[in-house]
C-alpha cells in the first residue's frame, strides 16, 4: 500500500540483548509476500522525520512482525530496540518490494543470511510447505547475536549456523566459506536468496554463481 499508516505495537520480543522484534497491528493489513519489507518513519517533537526499511520476519498470513538489530551509533534502530513498548504507535509504509520475494513453489530454495539478513529469510521459511526442499545458512557474530535460534534448531530443513567470533559446540566457527555454500547446491534449479551486509552478500553471490546457478535465480538484498 502506497500511503503511510499508523501501526500499533502489540508485542515486543527480546530476541537478543541487541535485537527486538515488534509485532504490529496495521489497520487494513492484507498480508504480504515472503521477503517484503516495511518502511518505518519516526517523527521528533520538532517535526524532524527519519525513515528506515525493516524486513518482515513474519510469514505472509501472520501478524506483521519486524526484527530490529541495534546499530549503536544509528539514528533510528536504537530507538526501535530500546525505546518502543507495547501500545506505541509507529508510522509504516508497505508491504514494499517486488524483487527479493518468494512466491512459493516446489523448486529447491537456498537461504543464506548474514547478521540481521536472516530476518526476511525467516518470512520465506515460514511460507514454505513440506513440498519445498530448503536449506538455511546463517552467519552471526556470536551467540548473543543469533536471531530466532530455537526456531532455527527446530526447523525440519538442513540448517548451518556459523559464529564468526566465538567457538560454541554445535555451531560452525569462522566465516561461511564458498565451498560449504556451493556444496548445498544440489541442482541448478535452486532459487537462492542472500541477505546481509554488502561484503557478505557479494562474496556469497559470487560463490553461488561459480557453482553454476544462473544469475536470474539469485536474489540479493543488502542491509548496509
Ligand atoms: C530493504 C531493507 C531491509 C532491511 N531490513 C532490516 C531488518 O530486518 N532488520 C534490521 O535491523 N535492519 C534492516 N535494514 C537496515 C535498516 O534499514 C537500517 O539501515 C538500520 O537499522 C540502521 O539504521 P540507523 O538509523 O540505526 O543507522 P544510521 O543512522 O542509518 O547509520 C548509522 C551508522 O551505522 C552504519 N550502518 C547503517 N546500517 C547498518 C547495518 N545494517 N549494519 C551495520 N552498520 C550499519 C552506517 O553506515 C552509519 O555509519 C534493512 C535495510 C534495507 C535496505
Amino acid at each position: 500500500m502506497r500511503s503511510w499508516r499508523v501501526a500499533t505495537v502489540v508485542e515486543v520480543v527480546e530476541e537478543t540483548p541487541s535485537a527486538h522484534s515488534l509485532v504490529l497491528d496495521i489497520p487494513g493489513w492484507q498480508g504480504a509476500v515472503a521477503g517484503q519489507h516495511l518502511d518505518v518513519r519516526l517523527t521528533a517533537p520538532d517535526g524532524y522525520q527519519a525513515s528506515r526499511s525493516y524486513s518482515l520476519a513474519s510469514g505472509p498470513r501472520e501478524a506483521p512482525m519486524i526484527t530490529v538489530q541495534r546499530v549503536d551509533d544509528g539514528e533510528v534502530s536504537p530507538y526501535l530496540v530500546d525505546g518502543v513498548e507495547v501500545g506505541e504507535q509507529l508510522e509504516v509504509l508497505g508491504p514494499l518490494g517486488g524483487y527479493f520475494v518468494w512466491h512459493g513453489g516446489s523448486a529447491p530454495v537456498l537461504l543464506v543470511g548474514g547478521g540481521s539478513g536472516i530476518v526476511p529469510l525467516r518470512s520465506i521459511w515460514r511460507a514454505r510447505s513440506a513440498a519445498t526442499p530448503m536449506r538455511v545458512f546463517y552467519s552471526a557474530r556470536g551467540m548473543d547475536r543469533v536471531l530466532y535460534g530455537r526456531e532455527i534448531e527446530e526447523l525440519d530443513v538442513q540448517t548451518v549456523v556459523h559464529l564468526t567470533r566465538e567457538r560454541v559446540d554445535g555451531y560452525g566457527y569462522g566465516r561461511l566459506d564458498a565451498a560449504q555454500v556451493q556444496a548445498a547446491i544440489t541442482t541448478p534449479e535452486s532459487d537462492v536468496y542472500i541477505c546481509g551486509p554488502t561484503v557478505f552478500v557479494e562474496s556469497m553471490a559470487q560463490a553461488v554463481l561459480a557453482a553454476g546457478v544462473p544469475a536470474p535465480q539469485i536474489r540479493t538484498e543488502r542491509f548496509g
